[in-house]
């Protein structure tokens, strides 16, 4: 469970990009984070791995204080995909997805046969494990991403629009097989999106912020006021 605790975040220069966010993502499930551009998400997103610091507040995951956590023992338990993959150009697609396990000191055998592993989990062939990004297609690369995020099993994954970027086709594509490799997984996972029917289709749970990043409501789907 990821928990927010009257977390706030102020830029120096006076923006209040997130103001007392009280919220709690459950073990296991999907919350998404929507509301208009500005709004805060990725600010609150961000902080839950300690790329931003909160100005205020704490962010707890289970029983730890994140803020106080040591970052790098923080992050290695947190995937992290962002809406252009942001793969390294100069390294090979298993190669990207062992760039973790490499970090933690995995032998080589054992992370390339994690990234060939994870290739199949995404759709891929294994067949890609040589090529380099810039010869897969945006949609690909988005899967690629997926699984570098994976290669190292956190429990937490943190997702910023990953699927935005995409032709409308090839999201509703990857929409369900992030769907499907969820119901396998059964991650943690915090989704910021703008888009209110990716939410719906993919969130156990929707949060809506307003400007200012504030809760304007929380609920199932099913339950959102105004759906
Ligand atoms: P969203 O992800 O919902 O579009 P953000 O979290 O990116 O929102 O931004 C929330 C607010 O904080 C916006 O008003 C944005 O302009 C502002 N903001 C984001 N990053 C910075 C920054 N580094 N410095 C100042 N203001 C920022
Ligand atoms: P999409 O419709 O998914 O965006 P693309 O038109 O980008 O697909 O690519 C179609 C196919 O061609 C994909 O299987 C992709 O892997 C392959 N491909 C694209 N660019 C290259 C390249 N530079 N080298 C090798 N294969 C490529």
């Amino acid at each position: 469970m990821i928990r927010f605790d009257s977390v706030s975040k102020e830029y120096p220069d006076g923006t209040v990009a997130v103001g007392g966010l009280e919220m709690t993502a459950p073990t296991g499930k999907i919350t998404v984070l929507v509301g208009p551009s500005g709004c805060g998400k990725t600010t609150s997103l961000r902080m839950i791995n300690r790329m931003i610091e909160p100005t205020s507040g704490r962010i707890w995951i289970d029983d730890r204080d994140t803020t106080t956590m040591d970052a790098a023992e923080l992050r290695r338990g947190i995937g992290y995909v962002i809406q252009q993959a942001g793969l390294f150009p100069h390294r090979t697609v298993a190669a990207n997805i062992a760039t973790v396990p490499m970090l933690l000191g995995w032998d080589r055998k054992k992370a390339r046969a994690r990234a060939l592993e994870l290739l199949e989990r995404v759709g891929l062939p294994t067949s890609f494990a040589d090529r380099y990004p810039s010869q897969l297609s945006g949609g690909q690369q988005q899967r690629v991403g997926v699984a570098r995020a994976l290669a190292a099993d956190p429990p937490v994954m943190l997702m910023d629009e990953p699927f935005s970027a995409v032709d409308p086709v090839v999201r509703d594509q990857l929409q369900d097989e992030f769907l499907r490799l969820q119901g396998d997984l059964g991650k943690t996972i915090v989704f910021v999106t703008h888009d209110i029917d990716e939410a719906i289709k993919l969130g156990d749970q929707v949060a809506v912020l307003r400007v200012g990043g504030k809760l304007a409501q929380i609920a199932e789907p099913a339950r959102l006021l105004g759906h």
